[in-house]
């Protein structure tokens, strides 16, 4: 049986220029190439996570564009529900502009257009599509209290399941671009999945290295998260739960678009754990999914499929 997943986020199109450096101020570059592609945090995850095996509904938002209708057909072709993906009038979709260098860095500018129309009554109308998934998943690239009632709705359940013997609804939230979150936040997750940026404004540890990491998955948890994951780029990942804390190295690939990355691990974590795979096997899985995608171009075109991912882990 396939787990079912339902993602509360955002859906963009990248446009994604291939540039020798990145331009300093006020300067034009002649760069090297231009691809149009389908990404948005909330769909990239949401991709992993089809792509891994999940049965996967998506609450967003698009607008009535070419960008939009292009977006949905790119996630029902990876057999995504998009049955509550509202389509708003007279708006546009996301758009990201992306700046990646030879280097393999890139550099984001962030139009959020429709993904800001996301609301509470969104929430409200996907609600048993919430509380019969295994797990929700969600990022901030959409207002943030239309996120945090989307955890309630899931939380709602968990309670109610005590009494009626229905599994709680586990929720994975990767607070990304980072922003600040309340320690009531905190505590309704399962599992947060911070990269260096968010995990050093979370915790106001400035992260960059393993021990900066696991200082900073220190406070968070003292601040009521239970399990937290901080990603570490090639250094790999800091993993604390209320048990054990270790840290576990990424695979070593070439290089040649970090873009999705972050997404990846999340979908596919999230995959992991709603198979009920243990926390270290789920973040191998995990990474072993993130490293394939720095090998490719591009956001949802990067995300590898299982089969490739469970070849790389033997
Ligand atoms: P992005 O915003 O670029 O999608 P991120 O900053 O959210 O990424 P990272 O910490 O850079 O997330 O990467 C997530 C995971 O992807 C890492 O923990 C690692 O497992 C894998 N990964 C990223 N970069 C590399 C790399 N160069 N080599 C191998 N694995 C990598």
């Amino acid at each position: 049986m396939k787990p079912h997943i339902a993602v509360v986020g955002s859906i963009n199109m990248d446009l994604v220029f291939q540039t020798p450096r990145m331009p300093l101020p006020g300067e034009t570059l002649m760069g090297h190439r231009f691809h149009l592609v389908h990404g948005g945090k909330g769909a990239n995850q949401a991709v992993a996570a089809a792509r891994m095996g999940a049965a996967v509904s998506m609450i967003a938002c698009v607008g009535d564009d070419a960008n939009g209708h292009s977006c949905l057909q790119a996630l029902q072709a990876d057999a995504i529900d998009t049955a509550r993906v509202r389509v708003v009038p007279d708006c546009a979709t996301g758009v990201a502009g992306i700046l990646l260098d030879d280097a393999g860095q890139n550099s984001i500018v962030l139009a959020t257009g429709a993904n800001a129309s996301l609301v509470e009554s969104d929430i409200d109308a996907a609600r048993s599509t919430i509380t019969q998934a295994k797990l929700l998943l969600c990022q901030l690239e959409t207002p943030l209290s239309t996120v945090l009632h989307a955890i309630q709705s899931a939380k709602q359940v968990s309670v109610a399941a005590q009494e009626t013997g229905q599994e709680p609804v586990k929720v994975v939230l990767n607070p990304a671009p980072a922003q600040k979150l309340d320690a009531q936040v905190l505590r309704q997750v399962d599992y947060l999945v911070v990269n260096e940026t968010e995990a050093s404004l979370l915790s106001d540890v400035s992260v960059t290295d393993l021990p900066s990491a696991q200082a900073a998955a220190t406070v968070l948890q003292q601040l009521g998260a239970s399990v937290v994951i901080v990603t570490l780029g090639a250094m790999g990942i800091w993993v604390a739960d209320a048990d054990q804390a270790y840290s576990l190295p990424a695979f070593q690939v070439k290089v040649v678009d970090t873009t999705a990355a972050g997404d990846t691990f999340v979908g596919s974590f999230a995959v992991a754990i709603a198979e009920g795979m243990d926390l270290r096997a789920a973040c191998m899985f995990a990474q072993s999914a993130a490293a394939l995608a720095v090998t490719q171009l591009g956001a949802q075109t990067s995300i590898p499929h299982r089969g490739a991912v469970e070849r790389q882990l033997q």
